[in-house]
């Protein structure tokens, strides 16, 4: 399966912990190119789980994202995104500069996000986090469609790993 998407373009992950969005997204962008809720945490709190920490870490983030449309540089949102108005409010802003928004969902059995976030060496989100987390993934699959997204991706296991990401020079 292959991914395309304009470039620039603001790049929506959405998926619950464990679903492999920062995998994902080292895979195929470069660091400066993505901007994480949890890097935002670990700069603000030393400790990318500290929920606490996350309206600032929503704040410093949006102010990046904001930087980068306005610079024209495409710019990948590292974080659950699972709040339809969350993902309203970045619509908004590439819409301010004029910027595609592509989607990417990581719809994956609930028992994969949890198995998965499990094994991550970074965090462990609490399993009942994780399972809120899916079950608002399936709303959000829901919603994804009709939000007006210039391209949607679904992605399912086990295709993962095997898909690539095109850019397309705008
Ligand atoms: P995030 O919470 O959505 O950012 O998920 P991560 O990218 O941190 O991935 C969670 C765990 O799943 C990590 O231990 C990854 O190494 C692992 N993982 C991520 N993507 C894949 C995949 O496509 N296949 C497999 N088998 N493991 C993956
Ligand atoms: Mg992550």
């Amino acid at each position: 399966m292959k991914v395309s998407t304009p470039d620039p373009a603001l790049v929506l992950l959405v998926g619950p912990s464990g679903a492999g969005k920062s995998t994902f997204a080292q895979a195929h962008f470069r660091p400066t190119e993505i901007v994480s809720s949890d890097a935002m945490r670990a700069m603000l709190a030393d400790d990318p789980g500290d929920q606490d920490a996350s309206p600032e870490a929503f704040q410093v983030l949006a102010i990046l994202v904001n930087g980068r449309l306005r610079r024209r540089l495409t710019t990948v949102v590292d974080a659950t995104n699972l709040r339809a108005a969350n993902r309203k409010r970045f619509r908004q802003l590439a819409a301010r500069y004029g910027l595609p928004v592509v989607a990417i969902a990581f719809d994956l059995p609930a028992e994969l996000y949890l198995a998965r976030n499990a094994q991550r060496a970074d965090r462990v989100v609490d399993d009942a986090v994780v399972a809120d987390q899916a079950e608002r993934m399936a709303r959000a699959l829901a919603d994804l469609p009709g939000e007006g997204y210039d391209a949607l991706y679904v992605l399912h296991e086990p295709t993962l790993s095997q898909v690539g990401v095109e850019r397309q020079r705008g």
